[in-house]
């Protein structure tokens, strides 16, 4: 899984996309948008209450009617908060939560529960795509979370990865395809070298990447 760190940024272009103007425009709808972007990893909660972290994790929520129901519940929130109700903002939302777990899928993932079960409840088959973008997160206590080095890592490449997309945004409203399609080489190629580089100074292939490969 990407961290929440990673979610975060992916949700707030979303949300650029969808509020034009200044990113502190609509700073409250900009965090709520990050909010539901991370809200399928509160599948946590009650595991980490059991002492099992990962107890729950990557059930319902990571799937695609789970996170579907959590964005028609998130825009029902956003209905009563801002007594607006537009369709258009119901598929934006359901469409926010349900790229989490793909997400999740597309990040190297070192831990049970393996992958996500995207199609549950008509499928329990666990996705975890071969090829993978994110660094995978570990879990064991909140130091090692926050200041570990595989975390940091991570923490660092998600940055670099989506830092470019926001920086094309933040241009002429994201109006320049030009932008945009630097951004995107930019992205792709900083991350690229940034795996190999790790994976020189480290010795070994932290990443399953389809980077690390090249
Ligand atoms: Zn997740």
């Amino acid at each position: 899984m990407p961290s929440p760190l990673g979610h975060a940024l992916a949700s707030a272009i979303l949300h650029k996309k969808k509020v034009p103007g200044s990113w502190s425009g609509d700073w409250k709808r900009l965090l709520f948008h990050m909010f539901c972007g991370m809200s399928p990893d509160l599948d946590f909660l009650p595991g980490l209450f059991l002492g099992n972290i990962s107890l729950y994790h990557h059930g319902f929520t990571h799937s695609i009617l789970g996170a579907g129901l959590m964005g028609a519940f998130f825009w029902v929130v956003y209905g009563l908060w801002r007594r607006v109700w537009k369709v258009n903002d119901l598929f934006f939302l359901m469409g926010l939560v349900s790229l989490h777990p793909l997400m999740d899928v597309l990040a190297l993932d070192t831990a049970s529960p393996y992958g996500c079960p995207l199609g549950y409840p008509f499928s329990k088959v666990s996705v975890m795509s071969p090829y993978v973008f994110f660094q995978d997160i570990h879990r064991a206590g909140l130091r090692n979370f926050l200041f570990g080095k595989n975390n940091l890592l991570a923490f660092g490449i998600e940055a670099i990865f989506f830092l470019p997309l926001m920086m094309a945004l933040s241009y002429r409203e994201g109006r320049s395809r030009g932008a945009w399609f630097i951004a995107v080489l930019i992205s792709f190629f900083v991350t690229a070298t940034a795996l190999r580089v790790v994976k020189w100074v480290d010795g070994r292939a932290l990443f399953m990447s389809v980077w690390s490969q090249m």
